[in-house]
């Protein structure tokens, strides 16, 4: 039996045809193969003539999976670890595994290959020298917020993993706290028969993806403008307010949260509220 390793594969996110040679290798030469969903991952090995023997690796089994499978790394054997799609590890389970993996000092490798992430971000338009990735923003309103006003004076692009029935609310509320006016670009279906990426700002993709977006979502947004806090115009103070506003919160929360992320007094939000 040869060294044992881990070897972390990427796959495509849409398109068989950006699996690599190298990753097709490393299906076929597995020992065993971890896989986020064990049919999804046939088809893929089966494309390739793998015959590996499967193990399922995912969300709800990770923590309690890991031992098993590096068990069997420790005991010579290659362990393929992929996902439904992309880069493991990136929004999908592969971290523990990983993390230990380099914990017990056993060899770990990687077959780099599509991240959805970083495939928006370039088509985006948007500076790519700096960017900051964050994965899927929380799902409850109030964490959600709180996120994004960690982030609205972040001089880095923000790349977001978006779930398609949420597009609407995430965008709105990306609006709401990030700024109306700002940048943005959203890619749909990346690599796929019907790609498409719509660049305009936040507050315009809010409104044309108000009902939800098909497919699946990337959305990239331009980092945070030069300015001094409270060099915000009264458009801008309205078109944040109402963005906020289509997410469910009243008008008192919604001009108070943008008086927070802006750093503009309460009383002049309110104002611009009410000439609007
Ligand atoms: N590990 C994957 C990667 O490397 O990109 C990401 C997995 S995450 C569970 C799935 C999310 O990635 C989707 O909800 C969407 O936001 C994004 N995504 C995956 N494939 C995509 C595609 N073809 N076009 C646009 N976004 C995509």
């Amino acid at each position: 039996m040869g060294e044992g390793r881990l070897v972390v594969v990427a796959t495509p996110i849409g398109n068989l045809g950006d699996l690599s040679p190298r990753a097709a290798e490393a299906l076929r030469g597995a020992d065993l193969v971890a896989a986020e969903d064990t049919r999804r991952t046939g088809t893929l090995l089966a494309h390739v003539g793998s015959e590996a023997p499967m193990r399922s690796y995912h969300g709800h089994n990770e923590a309690a999976r890991v031992g098993e499978l590096l068990d069997r790394v420790a005991a010579g054997e290659v362990v393929v670890l992929v996902s439904d799609a992309g880069t493991p590890g990136i929004s999908d389970p592969g971290y523990p595994l990983v993390r230990e993996a380099v914990a017990r000092g056993l060899p770990v490798e990687a077959v780099p290959g599509p991240v959805a992430a970083i495939h928006a971000l370039v088509l985006s338009g948007l500076p790519t020298d700096r960017f900051a990735f964050e994965g899927f923003l929380p799902r409850k309103a109030g964490p959600r917020r709180q996120r994004l006003a960690e982030l609205a004076e972040d001089p880095r692009t923000l790349v977001f993993y978006v779930a398609p029935h949420r597009a609407g609310e995430d965008l709105a509320a990306m609006a709401g706290v990030l700024g109306a006016q700002r940048p943005a670009a959203l890619a749909r279906e990346l690599t796929k028969r019907f790609e498409e990426v719509q660049r305009d700002t936040l507050g315009a993709l809010a409104e044309a993806f108000a009902e939800g977006a098909r497919g699946e979502v990337t959305v990239v947004v331009a980092g945070a403008p030069e300015r001094a806090a409270g060099e915000v115009g009264a458009e801008e103070l309205l078109a944040r307010v109402r963005a906020l506003l289509a997410t469910g919160l009243d008008k008192k929360a919604a001009i108070a949260e943008v008086a927070k992320a802006t750093g503009v007094p309460k009383k002049e939000v309110y104002q611009a509220v009410l000439e609007g």
